[in-house]
């Protein structure tokens, strides 16, 4: 029901409501449609409701899932978790089949790519119509909301006031952001600033801008800009010195006109808030991707942490379960300021 009224939320804000029906399969009463979506809303964690599960007594699945899968004209799809779903399901129920039959007969599209482009585009929003979301910074929110339309303005008038450093974090990097500010940064790294640069690893970084990632990474590079690539990094910041700090949920190296919005903090203490709260003075962050490749597979290793202390674990986890532990911390800065391991 919650996710049914989310889906028609988002629906309208995208101007799409008119051309699609949501509901919870109770309430779908008959009607063909030329293309049906079907989502089973299961997840791994909790036992499949009965309702899916026709070899449980007095389940209606069979009259639910009936109406969801021959309503169809042209296109049918199931959105499922498939591998929960088969663990749990009675592998004679009629679900486990049509699972089974998608599998054989349908295309396979991979859930992660279609929740990774929602994650860039609008995952931040979505969340707090849903949830209220705590910030990076532990202060109350106190800083100027900017949208995207006098976001950029400000961010230019800022980063021409870098004296010392500058550090973006930007899950996602694409060629047309890149070319807008190449020139800021020449400019800068020509004038011996730092920049640092964390973004998502090639394979994380979705769609078309996986095959500009590549590109636009080793440019930066090229430049003398640092790129730490950071695992399922989501958080959208930018640093300026110790000065002034913007979070949001704007991708500042691959934003698009898509109605975000970056809050500016002043402060020195925001931003030390905010820079112990993402290890950005820590070298071997959780997250970060490491030089050093899985003896086991030859993935990268990643740096993760845990009450044991920091170690690297391969990026293929939980396929591969290769772990090397870590001695001392190493830090950008040596500091107290590391979080307590
Ligand atoms: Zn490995």
């Amino acid at each position: 029901m919650a996710q049914a009224r989310l889906i028609n939320k988002i629906a309208k804000d995208w101007k799409l409501s008119e051309n699609l029906r949501v509901s919870t399969v109770h309430r779908f009463q008959g009607g063909e449609e030329q293309t049906i979506i079907f989502d089973s809303v299961e997840g791994a964690g909790n036992k499949v409701a009965p309702m899916l599960d026709d070899s449980k007594p007095d389940s209606d699945a069979k009259l639910v899932l009936n109406v969801a899968f021959t309503r169809a004209q042209k296109q049918l799809y199931l959105v499922a978790h498939t591998k929960h779903l088969l663990n749990d399901l009675n592998p004679g129920s009629a679900l486990a089949r049509i699972i089974h039959h998608f599998q054989q007969k349908a295309e396979i599209l991979r859930g992660e790519d279609f929740v990774d482009n929602y994650y860039a585009a609008d995952y931040e929003k979505w969340a707090r119509s849903l949830f209220p979301t705590p910030s990076v910074t532990q202060e109350p929110i106190s800083g100027k909301l900017f949208t995207e339309r006098n976001f950029w303005d400000q961010f230019f008038q800022d980063i021409k006031t870098v004296n010392k450093r500058l550090i973006i974090l930007s899950p996602f990097v694409s060629i047309r952001r890149w070319g807008m500010l190449m020139d800021y940064f020449q400019a800068m790294r020509g004038r011996s600033k730092e920049i640092r640069i964390y973004t998502r690893p090639l394979n994380q970084q979705v769609g078309e801008l996986a095959s500009q990632g590549e590109v636009v990474i080793a440019k930066f590079r090229e430049m003398g800009v640092s790129v730490i690539e950071r695992s399922n990094m989501h958080q959208k910041v930018a640093i300026i010195d110790d000065s002034i700090a913007w979070e949001g949920s704007l991708n500042i190296l691959s934003h698009r006109d898509t109605g975000e919005q970056m809050r500016r903090f002043e402060g020195s203490s925001a931003i030390e808030d905010i820079i112990r709260n993402l290890e950005l003075d820590t070298e071997n962050a959780a997250g970060n991707i490491s030089d050093q490749k899985c003896p086991k597979c030859g993935s990268p290793m990643v740096f993760r942490k845990s009450r044991y202390g920091r170690f690297l674990g391969c990026s293929r986890y939980p396929n591969c379960k290769e772990k090397i532990s870590l001695g001392k911390n190493v830090g950008w800065v040596k500091t107290k300021r590391n979080p307590p391991l």
